[in-house]
């Protein structure tokens, strides 16, 4: 009994530090999470064309419902949207290079906000009309994974704000 309450208090205070403190995902952290993840590399940048139903076996499951089903994570709970580790951001899919920490800025709709991707084809867009909105959708370049969206309510110099799922990205500490 003693044993199963260690259990549950460590689970628990992982859970509210992790809201709170974000650890920066490192290549060896990185690497174990994606070990059964075959499509997933930082240098490999040639398109991805691959299933869902492969996505779904190989995903956890709530980076699977962001990546293939645009399902939206509540606000100011995501790992990055109050970080400002200096760093690179990769998709968590597939480990496309997206975003620079430099590009990053404090936002207050509660999801991790950058005014540029890394590339112009780190990403891709597509226009989205559910929820009763005319939206544009932000998706990897590489995987086609669904990130978020962009909007023109951003700081200079674009004016833009891509609006980001923190679940959907893996930051790795660097300059
Ligand atoms: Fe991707």
């Amino acid at each position: 009994m003693m044993i199963r309450w260690a259990i549950l208090l460590s689970i628990a205070t992982g859970a509210c530090s992790a809201t709170t403190s974000p650890a920066p995902m490192g290549q060896t952290q990185a690497s174990a999470i994606h070990a059964n993840n075959p499509y997933y590399s930082r240098t490999d940048t040639a398109h991805l064309a691959v299933g869902d139903a492969e996505w779904k076996r190989i995903l956890p499951g709530d980076v699977y419902q962001v990546a293939r089903h645009a399902a939206t994570e509540r606000a100011f709970t995501g790992e990055y949207w109050d970080f400002e580790g200096v760093g690179t951001y990769y998709c968590a899919v597939c480990g496309n290079a997206l975003f620079r920490s430099d590009a990053k800025f404090a936002s207050s709709c509660g999801w991790p906000s950058f005014y540029q991707a890394l590339r112009p084809n780190s990403v891709r867009y597509r226009e989205d009309r559910s929820h009763g909105m005319v939206r544009t959708e932000v998706l990897c370049g590489r995987c086609d994974s669904h990130l978020g969206h962009i909007f023109d309510d951003g700081p200079p110099p674009t004016g833009k704000r891509f609006c980001m799922n923190s679940i959907v990205l893996d930051f790795v500490p660097g300059t």
